[in-house]
């Protein structure tokens, strides 16, 4: 929190606007909007709601497929089975660590085969960074299939000068407790198509047909924002941008101080917020990144693995998944040697510098004397004993 969010919350508790519609809901649909650049904007519950309703206005139904990232956090994928459709995974590249254009592109040529294009895409900005929203809006609108992006990751995120959430159809934000900024729970879809927000808004609201009494067509939801939660998230607009800087910053001193290394790659033409600092353990690494993860949390640091790739996921099982290359999945590669570091902007210089000592002496060769009976000494590299590889 800012100190500045109180203001807000008092303003509904004095207008007496408890209720999830109201004058901070307006503003900060208002304030999200013309921040990214889009036409319109609509508060609600969660980024998993935002996504929900997208896939709801793009008529997705039981049957359907919607391609969709496999390395990505299971609340991109989950609407499309609460429609009854089917994802159909596709994998990452190296240089942006998301959605592959060619794993994308061999999709819809097989999907084309079978007479069977998806109905949607979502693509996903993981971890601060943007897809390639050029070459892959360019392959969706060959193909006529609108776009999602999941920016729930990636506010303040920049791609050829264009904010992260305004190339497709739809753009998604979350502001749930572990994102940039934060209203404790809450989302936002955005679209410069002023009928498709309607849409989603009349389908938030439980979908009340206009009439003098209760009248239903369609199945609706409980999805708006509260308006004070919404206050909240107009104290946390104002500082996004020094928020990014500062997560830039945090992640700066990881990569000038942890050689060993492969840190998150930053495209060209683009601005990676570093909402985690993300890197791979380098090949042959004394500790696999779950053992790691242990290590630091009984040095009280929070690290993490990963996320793990969705067509590996038992819920997933059986859905199709499209490599970036043949007989190579890039996903779990990532997931093999990727970890998230703490990243979070109220850490000092001092907890971050431990993080960094501790992990350096984590990753250095241990090199062992043992003392042998016969009273030889024998060097023993721990190193050749342990892979670091995961099951
Ligand atoms: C957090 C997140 C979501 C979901 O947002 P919620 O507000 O938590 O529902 C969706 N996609 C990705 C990639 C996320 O990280």
């Amino acid at each position: 929190m800012t100190g500045n969010e109180e203001h807000y919350i008092q303003e509904a508790f004095k207008s007496n606007w408890i209720a999830p519609l109201g004058p901070n809901v307006d503003a900060f649909e208002e304030r999200v909007a013309s921040y990214v650049g889009v036409g319109h904007a609509l508060a609600v519950s969660s980024g998993t709601a935002a996504i929900h309703l997208a896939l709801r206005v793009l008529e997705v139904k039981p049957g359907d497929t919607v391609f969709c990232p496999s390395f990505t956090f299971v609340a991109t994928a989950n609407p499309i089975l609460y429609e009854g459709a089917q994802p159909v995974f596709i994998d990452s590249e190296e240089e942006t660590w998301n959605m592959s254009p060619r794993a994308l592109n061999k999709a819809f040529k097989d999907a084309l085969l079978r007479n069977k294009l998806p109905k949607a895409v979502i693509v996903v900005n993981l971890y601060g960074q943007s897809a390639k929203m050029d070459e892959i809006t360019a392959i969706c609108n060959r193909y006529g299939v609108p776009v999602i992006e999941d920016a729930a990751e990636s506010l303040g995120a920049e791609f050829q000068g264009k904010k992260s959430g305004t190339f497709g159809k739809f753009g998604v934000f979350s502001f749930n407790g572990n994102k940039i900024i934060t209203t404790s729970g809450g989302g936002m879809l955005v679209s410069d198509d002023r009928e498709a927000i309607e849409k989603a808004k009349f389908l938030s609201t439980q979908a009340k047909d206009p009439a003098p009494y209760y009248l239903h067509h369609q199945q609706g939801y409980n999805y708006r924002l509260s308006n004070v939660l919404a206050g909240i998230g107009l104290a946390q607009m104002e500082v996004l941008d020094e928020r990014v800087q500062q997560k830039r910053k945090i992640f700066d001193r990881y990569k000038t101080n942890l050689k060993a290394m492969n840190f998150m790659p930053e495209i060209k033409n683009s601005l990676h917020t570093r909402w985690l600092t993300t890197a791979l353990l380098p090949p042959g690494s004394r500790m696999g990144t779950l053992e790691l993860v242990e290590a630091l949390s009984k040095e009280q640091i929070e690290a993490r693995p990963v996320w793990k790739p969705l067509h590996t996921q038992p819920l997933f099982k059986g859905c199709k998944y499209y490599t970036h290359e043949k007989d190579r999945s890039i996903s779990d590669e990532l997931f093999k040697r990727g970890l998230c570091l703490p990243s979070g902007t109220g850490m000092t210089e001092f907890d971050q510098e431990r993080v960094i000592e501790t992990v350096r002496t984590m990753l250095k060769p241990k090199v062992q004397l043992e003392f042998k009976p016969a009273s030889t000494l024998v060097m023993k590299d721990d190193s050749l004993l342990r892979t670091g590889e995961q099951g």
